[in-house]
């Protein structure tokens, strides 16, 4: 979810919200539905990270033993959005969209219109539009809507319905624009490293996430947009439930184990003071 910093105007950082969590659903519609059509893998399995992203375990034994090049290329294959923090536009999408990226466009549309344009409010305020005006190769548009946006109140929604209709007039500059914007601000960014190298440590599911506490469960890719990060249990919720922590054998770890543990830790500290003094 870092990676969307540039994009977010809610959070930043390891915050999430229920507005930039929306950034994981396309995510994961988008990539599930490219690994599985496109590359025929079958066995996905979609984990929370526990704090700010999810993982993607493909398990096909094709995909487990397929050397660092195969897997740059798929890579590569799902990887529009690139340049640095500052890079101003970073898709180099061809005229004609290959018929995965037109099938993901579509994803994308109606959540720019929810997450960006309506939850984010990217253009109510100007630090934000000048940002996604920068992508608009034609000075005049730019100008003539900053102006605009500045001097008169508008909703967002009728905000982009300015910058579009500015994008429909004809001009071969402008062509491709409207598409190019809302794969920058809603396309999946993929951490490429993780992917692509197979010394790479990730997180197994029901690992307990360090700073939330929380337990990094699997998801449902069909059911993704129900998915709630803030409803996720943490450790402490699991513990506390007496039935889960009979079941996973909690009293025994803590009274068994634990104490045994410590007692003879102390005892040890005991021997050394009475060494040292
Ligand atoms: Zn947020």
């Amino acid at each position: 979810m870092t990676d969307y910093d540039e994009i977010r105007t809610c959070c930043s950082g390891g915050d999430v919200c229920r507005v930039c969590w929306d950034f994981m659903t396309v995510a994961i519609k988008v990539v599930h539905k490219t690994l599985t059509d496109d590359f025929g893998f079958k066995n996905l399995l979609w984990v929370y990270s526990g704090r700010r992203g999810v993982h993607c375990w493909v398990c096909d034994e094709r995909a487990r033993k397929m050397p660092s090049e195969g897997r740059r290329a798929i890579v590569s294959f799902l990887e529009v959005i690139k340049g640095g923090e500052n890079a101003g536009r970073k898709t180099n999408l061809p005229k004609s969209l290959h018929p995965s990226l037109r099938r993901a466009y579509e994803v994308l549309v109606p959540h720019f219109r929810k997450t960006v344009v309506e939850g984010m409010q990217v253009l109510s305020v100007r630090d934000h539009w000048t940002k996604l005006l920068a992508l608009v190769p034609d000075e005049d548009v730019r100008k003539r809507l900053d102006q605009q946006w500045s001097t008169r109140e508008r909703s967002n929604e009728s905000r982009w319905e300015d910058l579009v209709s500015e994008l429909n007039s004809k001009k071969k500059s402008l062509y491709n624009v409207e598409r190019d914007i809302i794969f920058q601000y809603t396309y999946p960014r993929l951490d490429s490293n993780v992917s692509i190298g197979l010394n790479h440590l990730l997180k197994a599911p029901f690992c307990v996430h360090p700073k939330t506490g929380k337990v990094c469960v699997p998801m449902d890719p069909d059911r993704c947009e129900e998915f709630d990060p803030m409803d996720v249990p943490t450790l402490e919720s699991v513990l506390n439930d007496e039935g889960t922590s009979k079941r996973i054998g909690v009293e025994r770890f803590c009274k068994v184990f634990l104490r045994g543990v410590g007692e003879e830790v102390r005892r040890g500290l005991k021997e050394r003071n009475i060494l040292e003094f």
